[in-house]
């Protein structure tokens, strides 16, 4: 099979940015032994476009373009190949749920421009993405195989060593198949640096890091003729890193920590409270999104103001005097109170400053507390997550998830 990678983007020909997802793909291609022999870049210019992929369709048996999926008018890679190929595109509906699914996720209101995004060409076989909005796909037309992938490097890649890999290693005759490690409480950047070797030495399987809202992933891709011959090579690496990481593994191919969380509490039979100040309802949200939550999760308390703390959870008003509602005490009490008032084996409380304004007492935006009360005991952890509103919420719901999973785990809460 004779590839060429095509990249889309106006920026790349002026040398603001480096063309990296042509190296990254022509690595990944480089291991399917499938041949490179073009990587041509171009601009956002329709015209330009339809050239070159007539130039391409000539002499190259598969085509991969990057860039140009996004939801404004200068993205036009989509609706220029399904012209150049006669494909009609056509509303893919699961893909417009999930970019839905991800402003909602994300806090942001969807624009109707983002519905392009999932207007696909007829008949072909879509590569979700799970690290953005804009899908990728894959079709063939006349003999040529053609796969669009979007531009952000960090969507580009997961997806092309996921999806795209493996749509290409079926063309091939073969399998590839993954597991995803998935790791909470360390960053990307040691998480590197532990696996640098590991990495280094094995082509076969692959280990890809990757780093998404606040946790991490590794995924150890192998690619044999059968599944059961790729799962044998899988093994002992899968293992492998998971003692190189240690503690900070909270699952294998777990869909996120909710998850792993809902997994754990239904197996062991036990039943959750929150109470939520700065989170606003999030922390809940995230729960009953798993499908199944009412096994395990009692319901949730916003309780946003003092009055309602005191009132609802019990929390003294000597600890809201003298601690302030920011504090380790008043997680502490929220927690306790929460599986006290509800009845439940755990219980959660949450308080902080979301951002962007801090604590009069100088207590910088972004600190949370979060109480986690747990046969008789309470413990707290705090956090500084000063990127934001959004974000701080977000990692403080992880971290109330984490502490979870250690805690019932029996693993050590750091
Ligand atoms: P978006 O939904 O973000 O608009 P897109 O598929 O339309 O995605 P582009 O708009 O073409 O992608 O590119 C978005 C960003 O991704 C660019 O600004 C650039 O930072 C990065 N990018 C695009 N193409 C490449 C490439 N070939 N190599 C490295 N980075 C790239």
């Amino acid at each position: 099979m004779r590839a060429e990678i095509i990249a889309v983007g106006t920026e790349i020909l002026l040398g603001d940015i480096v063309n990296t997802n042509a190296q990254m793909i022509s690595l990944g291609l480089d291991e399917l032994g499938i041949d490179v022999f073009y990587q041509t870049v171009v601009g956002d210019n329709p015209e330009r476009l339809k050239e070159v992929l007539e130039i391409a369709r000539g002499r190259s048996d598969l085509i991969i373009t990057t860039g140009g999926l996004g939801p404004t008018l200068d993205d036009l890679t989509r609706e220029t190949i399904a012209e150049a190929f006669g494909k009609k595109l056509v509303l893919h509906k699961p893909s417009l749920r999930r970019i839905t699914a991800f402003f909602d996720q994300i806090g942001k209101q969807m624009t109707q421009n983002n519905v392009k995004q999932a207007m696909l060409p007829a008949g072909c076989k879509v590569l979700d993405n799970d690290w953005g909005t804009a899908p990728g796909c894959a079709f063939e037309a006349d003999g040529v195989h053609v796969l669009m992938l979007p531009g952000p490097p960090k969507e580009c890649t997961p997806m092309f060593h996921t999806a795209g890999m493996a749509y290409l290693a079926k063309l091939a005759g073969g399998v590839i198949v993954s597991h995803n490690i998935r790791i909470f409480g360390m960053g990307e950047s040691a998480m590197e640096d532990r696996l640098h070797e590991l990495m280094e030495s094995s082509t076969n399987p692959t280990l890809a890091p990757y780093a998404k809202d606040g946790e991490c992933l590794v995924r150890v891709t192998a690619k044999a003729e059968t599944i059961e011959v790729a799962e044998r090579l899988l093994e002992p690496v899968v293992r492998q890193v998971c003692d190189t990481l240690g503690d900070v593994v909270y699952g294998i191919d777990v869909e996120s920590m909710e998850h792993a969380m809902a997994k754990l509490l239904t197996e062991k039979g036990l039943t959750l409270s929150v109470a939520e100040s700065c989170t606003g309802g999030l922390l809940s949200k995230r729960i009953t999104d798993v499908s199944g939550a009412s096994k395990f999760y009692k319901g949730g308390a916003c309780t946003y103001c003092n009055e309602i703390k005191m009132k609802v959870l019990g929390v003294k008003k000597e600890t809201l005097d003298e601690f302030t509602a920011v504090s380790s005490q008043t997680a502490r009490e929220m927690a306790q109170g929460i599986a006290m008032a509800y009845g439940t084996d755990l219980g959660i409380g949450i308080t902080g400053y979301a951002g962007p304004d801090g604590g009069e007492d100088g207590t910088p935006a972004g600190t949370v507390y979060i109480g986690l009360y747990y046969q008789g005991k309470t413990q707290v952890r705090r956090i500084l997550s000063p990127r934001g509103r959004e974000r701080a919420r977000w990692d403080a719901a992880n971290n109330a998830f984490d502490m979870i999973l250690r805690v019932v785990e029996g693993r050590k809460l750091i």
